[in-house]
């Protein structure tokens, strides 16, 4: 199984090569060469791994990683062009996974390529076995969970959450966009097999939106469906 790269460069010499060896390579490659393309492909193909030039026409670099930050943990692999368009990744904290700057040698781009890869087919395979000790952090926004401190950053402030808020978080977060029921919550984050306890959850989830929402009483993250469950939105 061959891994999709979304490719993003509106320079046609280098867009050339990048593709060319990252077909030797066997990834399969599908290309943009402005920003707003860009941002749709990503949406529908929902590649692997994005590698993003941030001078784009129509919408630039830096616009593109802050959108499809909110919507997906895809890596993103930042290729600048500048030595301040470096200051502001960095300074700007768009939540990019990696940056290189042109020129690069082709070698140094496929290790990185390579290693990025390697952190989604972790992060995947920690997903469907959730008893590997997960090592990476995952990001919605300006809510980050870091895995290895289970910690939870809201723009990159540290939040003092209680062990089960966070483990609820995590499990919430994991199932993004899946209705959970109260009982489903209840045996997976608390263990228990009983309904009785549910409001457990409710008084969690309040909790955990007092602390991670704008609004608490208008949540957007931890959705309420009626006479279902709860629903992680991101
Ligand atoms: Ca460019």
């Amino acid at each position: 199984m061959s891994e999709n790269i979304l490719v993003v460069e509106d320079e046609p010499t280098l867009l050339e090569t990048l593709t060319y060896n990252l077909t030797r390579q066997n990834y399969q490659v599908h290309t943009a060469t402005d920003g707003v393309t860009a941002v749709e492909m990503a949406r529908e193909l929902h590649p692997d791994l994005i590698v993003l030039d941030l001078m784009l026409p129509k919408l630039d670099g830096f616009e593109v990683c802050r959108m499809l930050r909110q919507e997906m943990i895809t890596p993103i692999l930042i290729l600048t062009a500048r030595d301040d368009e470096i200051d502001r990744v960095i300074g700007l904290e768009l939540g990019a996974d990696d940056y290189m700057s042109k020129p690069f040698s082709m070698r140094e781009f496929l290790a990185r390529v390579k290693a990025q890869l390697r952190r989604v087919r972790l992060i995947r395979e920690e997903r469907e076995s959730e008893d590997i000790l997960p090592r990476e952090n995952i990001k919605f926004g300006n809510l980050t969970l870091d895995l290895a401190r289970r910690e939870v950053l809201l723009d990159d402030r540290p939040l003092s959450l209680k062990p089960k808020e966070y483990d609820l978080l995590l499990f919430l977060a994991r199932h993004r966009g899946h209705v959970l029921t109260r009982e489903l919550i209840l045996e997976r984050v608390w263990g228990w097999d009983f309904s009785g306890g549910s409001r457990t959850v409710d008084v969690h989830v309040r909790w955990l939106r007092e602390k991670i929402e704008l609004d608490p009483a208008q949540p957007v993250r931890i959705v309420t469906v009626r006479g279902a469950g709860y629903r992680f939105e991101g």
